[in-house]
């Protein structure tokens, strides 16, 4: 089962199965949220099916800036912010 940190929407699937469908696995380097990788493949390496494994769906990790939905929503309001 493959739950999303950010939104929380879950998806029943195997690991390798999301990751295929644009779920990432990784620690956001901002928030710490998230689980490392190394972590996450020794899941896969013990196939256990009935794991919850803590990501971000595909629509909540952004490649270009590095960082996870949180982060992004943060620097928006960041941003906002400055403008007066
Ligand atoms: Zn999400
Ligand atoms: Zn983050």
């Amino acid at each position: 089962m493959a739950v999303c940190l950010v939104c929380g929407k879950f998806e029943d699937k195997g690991l390798q199965e999301a990751m295929s469908g644009g779920w990432v696995f990784i620690r956001c380097p901002e928030c710490q949220r998230g689980t490392p990788f190394d972590i996450i493949s020794m899941y896969l390496v013990k196939a256990t099916p009935e794991k919850y494994f803590e990501g971000f769906c595909s629509k909540h990790w952004f490649k270009d800036s590095g960082v996870c939905g949180y982060c992004k929503m943060k620097r928006r309001e960041t941003v906002g912010d400055i403008v007066p």
